[in-house]
């Protein structure tokens, strides 16, 4: 499987970084070697001093799929989960800063948060999830899926013009404002809306 992230979908969180507002969306993947194995601390690695959770919601493929038009995206995934896209934000910035690829930040082994998901049965609108981060007891992140720049239907119309969508890939779909470093010893829980999606120590 392979997981396909979103850059910059949320205009609030691109004020907070100084970024660009993008014409299109911006995309990475990260190889499946990413994603923190279950019931595992996630470790701060040694070549970062400055490691930001981004919590995202999550959409799970379930169909092969090509050149999807957005009337038919809904078609493609039944599962919409909550995950973190860790960043090591010191580094990003030196490979922005010199053009380079993002993948040494942002793709290294615990870099992905996949967390439990949910039937989309059991949402009322996709475009009206509410979810959050807490960090040890304090909310850090808190986003709605309305805020999204380009909704998930249209990130499936656009990923899937460049890459062939798999059973089991897994869309981060970007993160809201409120980024910020992790220190070890906390604990990072994630929800969508009063649900708890995931519980990650840092060590
Ligand atoms: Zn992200």
């Amino acid at each position: 499987m392979k997981i396909i992230c979103i850059g910059r979908n949320y205009a609030e969180h691109i004020k907070e970084l100084d970024n660009e507002k993008p014409k299109e969306p911006i995309i990475f993947l990260k190889p499946d070697t990413a994603i923190l194995l279950k019931k595992q601390p996630f470790f701060i690695p040694e070549f970062s001093n400055d490691v930001h959770h981004e919590v995202e919601l999550l959409v799970r493929i379930n169909r092969i799929g090509k050149h999807i038009d957005k009337k038919f995206a809904h078609k493609y995934y039944d599962e919409i989960g909550l995950g973190i896209d860790f960043t090591a934000r010191d580094l990003q910035t030196q490979l922005k800063e010199k053009g380079l690829p993002w993948e040494k930040a942002k793709s290294f082994d615990g870099a992905a948060v996949v967390g439990k998901f949910i039937n989309k049965n059991e949402i009322e609108d996709i475009n009206n999830i509410n979810f959050s981060l807490k960090r040890n007891k304090s909310v850090v992140q808190s986003g709605n899926s309305m805020l999204m720049m380009w909704k998930i239907d249209e990130l499936i119309e656009y990923v899937s013009k460049y890459f062939t969508l798999k059973i089991g890939d897994v869309i981060f779909t970007g993160t809201p404002a409120g980024v910020g470093k992790v220190e070890t010893n906390d604990v990072l829980t994630g929800y969508i809306e009063e649900t708890e999606m995931f519980s990650i120590k840092v060590k």
